[in-house]
């Protein structure tokens, strides 16, 4: 049966179609607030959107574990095999707008909030294994590059090509971006990364560094440059609706996690900085280590409330699981949250989707706009009390320590010819026809850029592969005389 529709504040709504006005062809009155409580909230229905990451699909799910791991990690939600934990997870494109089209070529994010006893725990990565930019203070200018041009409103591939040319250690990244793997088909056929390097810590407090990999179930899918262009126009929100549609249809997309573990011994002398996000650490030298499935088996009710306002962060951990001294990570453990107490609040915790709710919440956290849930009560908004309130655990070994001794100061990470190494192999692992496809897809964009920001592109690809740079310099000299 139909519910009576009200006003915001539960009066029953007799008539929805005519305001009420001062004789039949009047002004309207100011006293009809069914009127003004529609109009205002109408007003203001649209929140910042995100930065980056706007546009975005997103489902529940569970994740359980497979394998043991406990000799890694003490975390609670990992501690038993056949062990269930609920979890929510929101996939997007990068750089568009909230209504950008899913196929553009982009890296995809993929975030999972793991809801577990111990508080939420974040996993907030992207379907690539590696990043642009290895520190925080670049990503800014370079996301702005990626976005319209301050002037003309217009994408701009100078800006974009300038950017990653002045910055080679972009290479690797971009690599994947150019491939067939920076346009997936959709959502549930692309793997997701932790990307960084993260800390586990057992029960003993011993730790291990680790990288998570989320290998997707369905198998890899791509569309090539020219299909998703076309779906671009066609089916703007082709990821959003394939999601939705194959969960609907009881066809739950899963994803078998593995972990990487390395020793902190081993990490001193890697031939990798393993806390550099633009690096991978060979599957060869740390093969994959299974732990669990995560399998999608819900749509949300609600888009906005749900997936809009699900906010993910880094720094979401629990027990067992830790930051890296990842120089990337370390500016998202702060970005992120600042990001959500921006365009949702200082209580964005408090909204359902990020309420923790297997674990139980008390702080001395109090009041700000929207403390919607009981606010503490009566509880006392103090530490340490008397009075019965949440007290700290006063388990020293909570946490792990590591010990710093370093000279604070801007210490450069030398670009070197290492950082050419990964992308190289990258390309002289694809197939012969994703080869070709890597060429057009970079020298199609490339092309629109100036000449001289297209030959240093070439140039830094010429030290990745000899072969793929002059391919890549032949593609854009043929591009250009047909233009
Ligand atoms: P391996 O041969 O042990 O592993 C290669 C990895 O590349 C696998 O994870 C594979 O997994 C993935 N891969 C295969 N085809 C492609 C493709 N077309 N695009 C992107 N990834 C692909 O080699 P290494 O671990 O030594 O890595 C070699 C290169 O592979 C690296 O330089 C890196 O660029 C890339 N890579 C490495 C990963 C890692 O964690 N070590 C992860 C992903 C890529 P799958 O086919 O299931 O994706």
């Amino acid at each position: 049966m139909a519910s009576t529709l009200t006003t915001s504040n539960g009066n029953p709504v007799e008539d929805n179609q005519n305001s009420i006005t001062a004789g039949q062809f009047g002004p309207i009155l100011l006293q009809d607030f069914a009127l003004i409580d529609k109009l205002s909230h109408f007003d203001r229905e649209r929140i910042p959107e995100r930065v980056v990451h706007a546009k975005g699909a997103g489902a529940h799910g569970y994740f359980e574990v497979t394998h043991d791991i406990t000799k890694y990690t003490k975390a609670k939600f990992l501690n038993r095999v056949g062990k269930r934990t609920p979890l929510f997870t929101r996939f997007s494109t990068v750089g568009g707008e909230k209504g950008s089209a899913d196929t553009a070529r982009d890296p995809r994010g993929f975030a999972v909030k793991f809801y577990t006893e111990e508080g939420n725990w974040d996993m907030v990565g992207n379907n690539t294994p590696v990043f642009f930019i290895r520190d925080p203070i670049k990503f800014p200018d370079f996301i702005h590059t990626q976005k319209r041009n301050p002037q003309t409103n217009c994408g701009d591939p100078d800006a974009f090509w300038d950017f990653i040319s002045l910055v080679p250690e972009t290479l690797h990244q971009v690599t994947i971006l150019f491939s067939n793997r920076g346009t997936p088909d959709g959502y549930r056929h692309m793997h997701g990364f932790s990307s960084h390097t993260l800390k586990l810590v057992n029960e003993a407090g011993e730790t291990h560094f680790v990288k998570w990999h989320f290998k997707c179930d369905q198998g890899i899918k791509n569309f090539k440059a020219a299909e998703a262009g076309i779906l671009a126009s066609t089916a703007p929100d082709y990821a959003t609706a394939d999601l939705f549609n194959a969960i609907a249809k009881g066809d739950f997309p899963s994803w078998s996690v593995h972990i990487q573990v390395m020793t902190p011994k081993e990490a001193t002398t890697y031939r990798w900085n393993p806390f550099d996000v633009t690096k991978v650490w060979s599957q060869k030298d740390y093969p994959l280590i299974p732990v669990g499935k995560m399998v999608l088996n819900r749509n949300p009710d609600n888009y906005f409330a749900e997936v809009e306002q699900a906010a993910f962060s880094p720094s979401h951990m629990v027990p067992g699981i830790e930051a890296s001294t990842d120089r990337m990570l370390q500016g998202r453990l702060f970005s992120y949250p600042d990001t959500h107490r921006h365009r949702l609040g200082t209580n964005y915790q408090q909204i359902p989707i990020n309420v923790p709710y297997n674990a139980r919440i008390a702080n001395q956290q109090r009041d700000g706009f929207m403390a919607v849930s009981g606010n503490g009560g009566a509880a006392p908004n103090y530490e340490p009390n008397s009075f019965g309130g949440a007290k700290q655990t006063s388990v020293s070994s909570t946490y792990s320590s590591f010990e710093i001794n370093a000279l604070a100061a801007r210490h450069i990470i030398q670009l070197s010819d290492e950082d050419f190494v990964q992308p190289g192999d990258l390309y002289r692992l694809l197939s012969a026809e994703e080869k070709s496809d890597l060429i057009d897809n970079m020298a199609g964009n490339l092309k629109n850029a100036k000449a001289f920001l297209q030959e240093r592109q070439v140039g830094h690809v010429k030290r990745a592969d000899k072969e793929w740079g002059a391919r890549l310099e032949a593609k854009l000299k043929a591009l250009q005389s047909k233009a």
